[in-house]
């Protein structure tokens, strides 16, 4: 599957892209929506290189593109990148290779000057929602999450029967899905002390961060037409950082029997840049299970996505606290996992949620779950790393410790794959900021 775009020999003319550490390298090319700050403009789709964004309203009508790189071109250049995510392959391969193409050094100085003209610096960028997000859904396909939490809420089964056998989700809520760096209050519920006690009202006093990856959906399907295994990858578009901001004693009082409710959703946070399932295609890893686990059933099972259905995305989480930042310290990395643990695949994921006919539309937004691995400095929840408010975890920079989020506090994950032999691909960063709860007994 791999091809001239993964070569990591090809360098760029935007010299940045080859700094050591960067996200955005040529054989990445990840895509985004912006408009420049401060101006009065349409915002429109943009490819990230280096330091700089590639305006693609601008570059389709440059002339440059031959005719299906332009068309895709002109239409990823729009206010969402729904409709480019909709038009599936034809259109993301032709864009992606012209793109390669045009900004590698061996391009000839009088195109280069041409492309150059079409660069916005990603500091002049102001990132918006990358698509108009429909639908989200969120899973919960992390074993090692899934029995670190169930050990807290229920320790005489942590694991419930279910998990193994299909990837489990809720429908999530559309309308609080936010932009990294937009910050959101604490919200404020119903929760309940202790088992028999009355429940009370109040703002949430265990918030914590779940940290996922998200991802999007090309061509959407028909009400009652199922994606097969085989074809999930031709609707997958590409994947993102999601931080599921989770309201822990809400969440819990709240969610048996129907599932999560205002527990989660007060807020999600995205990362404005949405890495292409082709750049990730040199960190496709086998899809593993532990000795003696069952094999998915047939629906759920091919010979491609067990040979390189998982991803291995390198991930971290670091906590900033206002002292923190009072020292310009960039926050204490608090946890260090891959995305290659996850029991079941992105593939797997969307193959489920429309086995029984659900249809899915261009730009919906799937979330994986918590990320977990397996040793505990690779839990990706504060719940766990906590294991349920019992233990501190500590923060070396300033001294102070946590066992759930506290006002100020801002959660940034980052996201990277690399290994010999390709390019460094990266996913920036998602952030967020918890602020006080509105004060309801006193508003
Ligand atoms: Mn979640």
């Amino acid at each position: 599957m791999s091809n001239f775009t993964h070569d990591p020999t090809t360098r760029s003319w935007v010299a940045a892209a080859q700094a050591p550490g960067c996200d955005f390298t040529l054989q990445n090319l990840p895509y985004g929506v912006f408009s420049r700050k401060g101006a009065q403009e349409r915002p429109r789709g943009g490819v990230a290189i280096g330091d700089q964004v590639v305006d693609l309203a601008q570059l389709a009508a440059s002339g440059l593109l031959p005719e299906h790189a332009r068309t895709a071109c002109s239409v990823a250049g729009g206010e969402t990148l729904n409709a480019f995510m909709g038009m599936g392959l034809a259109g993301w391969q032709p864009l992606r290779h012209a793109l390669f193409r045009l900004l590698s050094a061996d391009t000839d100085p009088a195109t280069q000057a041409q492309v150059r003209d079409c660069l916005v610096p990603l500091v002049d960028a102001e990132m918006k929602m990358p698509a108009q997000v429909r639908n989200y859904t969120d899973f919960y396909t992390s074993l090692h999450h899934a029995l670190n939490v169930g050990r807290v809420i229920r320790p005489e089964d942590p694991l419930t029967p279910n998990f193994q056998w299909l990837p489990i989700a809720y429908h999530g809520r559309a309308s609080s899905l936010v932009l990294s760096g937009t910050p959101f209050r604490r919200p404020n519920g119903q929760s309940r002390p202790a088992a028999g006690q009355v429940p009370a009202f109040g703002p949430c006093r265990r918030l914590d961060f779940e940290l996922e990856m998200g991802f999007f959906v090309g061509p959407g399907t028909a009400l009652g037409e199922p994606i097969p295994l085989a074809r999930a990858r031709d609707h997958i578009f590409g994947v993102c950082l999601l931080n599921d901001w989770s309201a822990r004693d809400h969440q819990f009082w709240e969610m048996d029997p129907l599932g999560p409710f205002l527990g989660k959703n007060f807020c999600t946070s995205i990362s404005p840049w949405i890495v292409s399932m082709e750049a990730l295609e040199p960190f496709r890893v086998p899809f593993e299970r532990p000795e003696g686990d069952p094999r998915p059933l047939r629906y759920l099972d091919d010979t491609a996505d067990r040979a390189a259905g998982s991803l291995d995305v390198q991930l971290e989480v670091l906590l900033q606290t206002r002292r923190h930042r009072e020292r310009d310290l960039p926050g204490d990395n608090i946890c260090a996992t891959s995305f290659r643990h996850q029991y079941w695949t992105v593939a797997q994921m969307l193959t489920q949620h429309t086995v029984g006919g659900c249809n899915v539309q261009s730009g919906d937004l799937m979330g994986t779950g918590t990320i977990s691995g397996p040793t505990p400095g690779e839990a990706g929840a504060l719940v766990e790393l906590s294991v349920g408010g019992t233990r501190e975890v500590p923060l070396p920079g300033t001294g102070e410790v946590r066992h759930f989020l506290e006002d100020g506090d801002c959660v940034v994950f980052k996201g990277w794959c690399e290994k010999p032999g390709a390019a460094r691909v990266g996913f920036g960063e998602c952030r967020g900021e918890v602020l006080p709860s509105i004060d309801l007994d006193h508003a």
